[in-house]
């Protein structure tokens, strides 16, 4: 059996352990520390805006951006359809009610125009507009930030970017995560960069970030004993995940950039199968990190992304099939849905494929290889 090929993986520069044994070395073995200041600095550094805060995860980081914008019981959230349930689920936690808006076709993120007939209806249903949005710049695809900005201005809503897979993407020249109000990224181990398990809200200035922090290490006021005003929750990183965070900051362009370079090797050998096609940037406008590689199977093939996978799963290669949209899960059957059939079609056609930024150039031709072999 040849060697397996996996999704997307870990990948580690090289740098990280000594961060990781600083931590030992001085015993700082706790959330909060050295490491997590070095990190949150690096990360600024990197962004060229906003105050960043490193916490335990992505989904933490979405949950308390919806916090600080105050969305609480009773609220409307409307959120991307086409998604990781983690974009929605922090709705929930807050006692909100998500509402789903479809994609539109280019860069297969929340639909502009789907998105303002959203916030026109759910006014007229509720008497209010929704509390926030939530856009996804899904597989490092950065959304229509430009329109969809332009409508939350409009309507006086906040934007909460779930940039989870898009850390090192640029919209118009800005990075991924700078385009909202807030903007949420992931250090989970198959994203750009790992922290084994993390994520990072970023803030619009110094004082929203500390309140933050306080309200990601308990809420705990400012007197002697321990004293509540408002519900806290435990979701700093601690300081060995950020010792890791450390080390991969030396490696993240390289990440994105091999990933955007294995994408290339897709492109240019892939385009050529009849009804096969790779999402790719819409213009110069959009610059993808392409943390995954997707591509979309035409049913003029006769064949589905399933049998694709399993096909590909005998050569040992791991692919999987799309997120399968919020508004077609069963969690979520009752939430109100605005679009049409985008989504839904990605998921009956869409395939991701490979694209660690661990892999060689062999392991991406084999799986090259292995497609082709499908559609002879
Ligand atoms: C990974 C991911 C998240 C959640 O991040 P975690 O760090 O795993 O909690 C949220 N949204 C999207 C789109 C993701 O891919």
């Amino acid at each position: 059996m040849k060697e397996r090929i996996l999704l997307s993986l870990a990948h580690m520069g090289g740098t990280e352990k000594n961060w990781v044994d600083e931590a030992f070395r001085t015993n700082w073995i706790v959330p909060l520390g050295p490491n997590v200041d070095e990190f949150e600095r690096r990360l600024e550094g990197y962004l060229g805006c906003g105050k960043v805060v490193a916490l335990s995860a992505g989904t933490a980081a979405l949950h308390l951006g919806l916090v600080m914008l105050g969305v609480g019981k009773d609220d409307e959230v409307i959120c991307q359809s086409f998604t990781f349930s983690a974009s929605a689920n922090p709705i929930c936690y807050q006692g909100a009610k998500p509402i789903f808006v479809d994609s539109e076709p280019e860069t297969w993120n929340m639909c502009p125009i789907a998105l303002e007939k959203a916030i026109i209806d759910r006014k007229k249903v509720t008497g209010k507009y929704p509390k926030a949005i939530i856009p996804v710049h899904l597989y490092g695809m950065p959304a229509k930030m430009d329109e969809i900005n332009a409508i939350a201005q409009k309507y006086n809503i906040p934007v909460l970017e779930d940039a989870a897979e898009a850390l090192g993407s640029q919209y118009k020249g800005k990075l991924c995560g700078t385009l909202g109000n807030y903007g949420a990224i992931s250090f989970n181990g198959n994203k750009i960069i790992t922290t084994s398990g993390g994520g990072a809200l970023i803030c619009p200035n110094n004082e929203t970030a500390q309140r933050v922090k306080f309200y990601a290490t308990q809420a705990r006021e400012n007197r002697p004993y321990y004293y509540h005003e408002v519900i806290g929750y435990n979701y700093r990183m601690s300081n060995v995940c950020a010792g890791i965070g450390c080390g991969q900051m030396d490696v993240l362009a390289d990440h994105v950039a091999r990933r955007q370079e294995i994408h290339d090797i897709y492109k240019s050998e892939l385009s050529d199968i009849e009804g096969l096609t790779i999402l790719d940037n819409p213009n110069c406008d959009f610059q993808s990190n392409f943390w995954l590689t997707t591509i979309l199977i035409s049913p003029k093939t006769g064949r589905t992304p399933d049998e694709i996978r399993v096909a590909l799963e005998k050569e040992n290669i791991e692919t999987r099939l799309l997120w399968r949209p919020m508004h077609m899960q069963p969690i979520y059957q009752d939430a109100p849905y605005y679009g049409g059939n985008v989504a839904e079609t990605l998921f009956n056609q869409g395939l991701c494929l490979p694209s660690g930024s661990s892999l060689i150039d062999e392991d991406i031709h084999r799986v090259i290889d292995a497609i082709k072999a499908q559609f002879k």
